[in-house]
């Protein structure tokens, strides 16, 4: 993703809503951020994971097996994306229970790693703790009571292959997004919650201002209430990634994400974004404010 503006400044907290704060449901219980990390260890061991690549390939099948083991039905939305290096075979893998006639949640992650020709950039980070603590939130919302659906994106092609453009970025939320407001999909989905660099061990969430606000807002509000202040930036700034084509097709959409990945960012797309650099406390923390948002979101459906 790119940062199209580096405004720094302190956040404006929102005026606490009333209201009880989010229950601990059992999937906040079941969640574990070792087996997150364990699913960002079997990912990095599959090596480079371009778009198009053999490797990735192998991750595709890795999760989608898992998926199934969890009882979803996996989607394989295959597309050719034109890409600068000509036209690329692009996969995203969506899980689903339910067809969303009573609504559903989106949980989003890019899987695919940056193209680094001839080094060895495995993505720890960016995007094996996204993809792991995904299917770690799937693992634990398979058995979920809600009265709501939850879908699983794990997008392909969401890195540059040369320099970052509209047209050279996020080819798999784009394709996946525009086929889901073509097929009338888009509008069943009351949220999309995307993930990107959560598994920093230095962990902090910015305050993304192209989200829609009031889901902003509500991350912000239920991170006070879980007691997950301490993750949050107090930077506020404006991030592309892939939750831009979903809210270019309407569905409220927030990225969730950590932007300041080393010393001024300086592990971000480097052969330094390593497992060490990634702790199971920071993907338990982060799955934690997924819990607690989903359960706000539920909260205020209901009243
Ligand atoms: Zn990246």
């Amino acid at each position: 993703m790119r940062t199209a503006l580096a405004v720094l400044g302190m956040v404006v907290v929102s005026a606490w809503a009333c209201g009880q704060s989010p229950r601990a449901s059992s999937a906040a219980s079941a969640l574990s951020g070792e087996r997150a990390m364990d699913y960002v260890r079997a990912q990095v061991a599959f090596g480079p994971r371009p778009p198009g690549s053999p490797q990735l390939e192998k991750c595709r099948q890795f999760i989608e097996k898992e998926l199934r083991s969890f009882g979803y039905s996996v989607e394989d939305d295959a597309f050719t994306a034109e890409t600068p290096y000509g036209p690329i075979r692009m996969h995203n893998l969506i899980a689903r229970k339910g067809d969303g006639a009573r609504g559903a949640i989106a949980l989003a992650s890019h899987y695919d790693t940056k193209l680094m020709e001839g080094k060895n950039f495995v993505g720890a980070n960016d995007a094996g703790s996204s993809t792991g603590l995904l299917l770690e939130l799937a693992r634990v919302l398979a058995s979920s009571k809600d009265p709501v659906d939850y879908w699983f994106l794990f997008l392909d092609g969401e890195e540059a292959f040369v320099e970052w453009s509209t047209f050279d970025s996020t080819y798999g939320s784009r394709h996946l997004a525009r086929r889901w407001q073509k097929e009338g999909i888009a509008k069943k989905i009351r949220a999309l919650i995307l993930l990107d660099m959560i598994g920093d061990k230095d962990l902090d969430i910015f305050y993304e201002t192209n989200s829609t606000r009031w889901l902003m807002d509500l991350v912000w509000e239920t991170a006070q209430k879980a007691g997950l202040k301490d993750i949050l930036s107090p930077i506020r700034t404006a991030v592309e990634d892939d939750h831009l084509p979903f809210l270019d097709a309407g569905i409220p959409s927030v990225d969730i994400i950590d932007l300041n990945f080393g010393p001024q960012n300086s592990y971000h797309h480097t052969l330094a974004d390593t497992l060490d650099k990634v702790s199971p406390e920071s993907l338990e923390k982060s799955g934690k404010l997924v819990l607690a948002l989903l359960q706000a979101l539920n909260n205020a459906a209901a009243r």
